[in-house]
């Protein structure tokens, strides 16, 4: 068997735009404008400045960079056609295209209204600049969701803006998503037939700690963990059993987890039976296998653990343009990591999943 993946469909699941700090105080209400995220020069240096965060340092200038890093620097930003170029060279066909900055900041001040219009500055932006190239971005929609009417309502805007995920906080520290408070918000995604996308890191500070070891703990810990933190909620609580239409996608967590969680929720379904609520109709691992997904970009763990998990749920995705991701060597990173895998696998896992979801095959 050839190990080679000349000729595959690439679709990545997780892409990230680098959308301009400038859309939100022009796209916001006037009355929230001067809450918006934007630079300050503060102690001399301009910082980053956003509510509910600590000031960031700005990256360094453009004058101040090598090639390479401003190639990266400058790519997936707010120019298609550079996008697109991009992807071609590293020989994607289509990607789900989530924010950078707004990963954060959509979440990070507690007061809802101003979380609902950051995100629906940044949905109406997403929807004008990548929209009109279907075939090749789908992008998400930010829904926060402390208050859940609003969340209903944001939601059915961006189906109307033809937004083709949404893509939710992984965690809401004030109320987890076991809580049945969140059924009209379920009910309504299920109905709408459209995916719903948890990044990692969201929602909360992802950096658990600090000190030694900080980078490698925060990325495992304080983001990758936020996947089995969600799906343990989900499928345990019934969620999954009541909305059995509701597709999750758990975006950047890694795959080698989901094999631990499917089969030791089984396993204490069963032990502690006595004390399990709500009764479920299925083994919670029915419930992932028919309605979960999880991206990875190279996760040979989670590749190998097919055999407790199937190739169903596993999706390649390029973290674009990311430094922990695979551009721009996607196809010879996946080459290895897929080797051995029987092409039919490979084929659903590099992109024929994805593309089936998120409405790529037409
Ligand atoms: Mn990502």
């Amino acid at each position: 068997m050839s190990d080679s993946l000349e000729g595959f469909r690439f679709v990545s699941a997780d892409s990230h735009v680098n959308e301009p700090v400038e859309l939100f105080p022009e796209r916001m209400p006037a009355a929230l404008r001067a809450r918006a995220p934007h630079t300050e020069v503060i102690d001399g240096v301009p910082q980053l400045v956003v509510e509910g965060m600590r000031p960031r340092k700005m990256p360094k200038g453009l004058e101040e960079r090598d090639d390479a890093e401003i190639d990266r620097a400058q790519a997936g930003g707010w120019d298609p056609q550079v996008r697109i170029r991009d992807q071609d060279s590293d020989g994607i066909s289509a990607e789900v295209v989530f924010p950078t900055l707004s990963l954060q900041s959509s979440f990070s001040t507690p007061d809802p209204e101003l979380q609902m219009a950051l995100a629906r500055a940044y949905n109406d932006w997403g929807a004008e600049i990548f929209g009109p190239h279907p075939d090749r971005f789908a992008v998400a929609g930010i829904v926060p969701m402390i208050d859940i009417d609003q969340a209903c309502d944001e939601a059915k805007r961006c189906l109307d803006l033809g937004l083709r995920t949404l893509f939710l906080p992984i965690q809401v520290p004030e109320r987890p998503y076991n809580d049945p408070a969140y059924d009209p918000f379920w009910d309504l995604a299920s109905e709408a037939g459209v995916p719903l996308t948890f990044h990692c890191g969201t929602g909360h500070e992802p950096r658990v700690v600090r000190g030694p070891g900080g980078a490698i703990i925060n990325y495992l810990l304080g983001a990758q963990a936020d996947g089995p933190h969600l799906i343990m909620h989900l499928a345990a609580s019934g969620v999954l059993d009541r909305f059995p239409k509701l597709d999750v996608i758990t975006v950047e967590t890694g795959s080698a987890w989901l094999a631990w969680v499917m089969t030791q929720m089984d396993e204490i379904a069963e032990k502690h039976h006595m004390w399990v609520r709500p009764k479920l109709s299925m083994k919670p691992s029915e419930f992932v296998k028919r309605q979960v997904h999880v991206t990875f970009q190279n996760d040979p763990v989670g590749i190998h653990n097919r055999v407790f998990t199937g190739v169903e749920p596993l999706l390649w995705g390029s973290d674009y343009p990311h430094p922990e991701g695979t551009w721009p060597n996607s196809r010879r990173i996946c080459e290895e990591q897929l080797k051995g895998v029987p092409e039919e696998d490979k084929r659903a896992i590099l992109g024929g999943t994805t593309a089936r979801i998120f409405g790529f095959d037409h």
